[in-house]
């Protein structure tokens, strides 16, 4: 595995990613909702900016599209062709199947929809890296916000449990520990996600990120992909909107 994934917090508790490409030096930065800490991270890294990549259009995910842009001209801006209307101006319009290079490492693009419509993740198959933005979260999930999307993110997340388990998860948000009070009142019992939760307490009062997770932990441990059926799917995800 050559690829060098960072979390990199930015707005309130979003995640923006830094990829490094470590045979070639080439540099990604997935999901820029805010450009200052987008552009300290590539300086950071070396100062060389080959792709913006983009998994959805929400303004948390690319408000810092065109800062980074225009302070790293030569960085190609890549995002899903069905949010083209959408979405920043696109140097690279890709769909699902599609392959995305960065240096010598290689991403599928995965069509994930239900979050949004168009959302789609980079799926770095070699490295065991997906960008998933905010398909799936560290014990929990998107909220489906277009419609027909219930049932879309539950075709989605079944789709993600089929990856290999040791998928690295890179999500677009800090949401683990509001996620974990919420799964641990659906599966109390759940050794592995006592655990998982219990790691994230630690994690985050040492002020680090709790991504990414691992998808052999989310089997082990996220009731939305540990739902038995997409009825079960939806009465998790509806009592999650209202759940304190
Ligand atoms: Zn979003």
């Amino acid at each position: 595995m050559s690829l060098r994934v960072e979390a990199v917090p930015c707005l309130q508790d979003n995640y923006l990613w830094l990829l490094r490409d470590n045979p070639t030096g080439a540099v990604a930065i997935c999901d820029p909702g805010e450009a200052a800490p987008a552009i300290a991270a590539v300086e950071g890294a070396g100062g060389r900016l080959d792709a913006i990549l983009l998994t959805h259009h929400h303004g948390d995910h690319v408000d810092g599209v065109e800062e980074l842009k225009a302070r790293f001209p030569g960085a190609r801006v890549i995002g899903g062709a069905p949010d083209l209307h959408r979405l920043p101006p696109l140097d690279e319009a890709v769909k699902e199947g599609d392959t995305v290079s960065l240096g010598a490492a290689r991403a599928e693009v995965m069509h994930l929809p239900g979050h949004t419509t168009g959302h789609i993740a980079f799926h770095f198959v070699a490295d065991h890296v997906l960008l998933c933005g905010d398909v799936i979260f560290a014990l929990g999930c998107g909220r489906p916000l277009e419609p027909g999307g219930m049932e879309a993110l539950w075709q989605s997340l079944r789709r993600v449990a089929r990856l290999p388990p040791s998928t690295r998860l890179c999500c677009g948000h800090e949401y683990t520990e509001s996620n974990a009070r919420f799964a641990l009142s659906v599966d109390p019992d759940n050794q592995a996600l006592r655990a998982e939760a219990e790691a994230a307490g630690a994690l985050r009062a040492a002020g680090r990120p709790t991504v990414p997770t691992t998808l052999a932990q989310e089997l082990a441990a996220n009731p939305f992909l540990r739902a038995r059926d997409l009825a079960e799917f939806t009465a998790r995800r509806e009592a999650k909107n209202h759940f304190r």
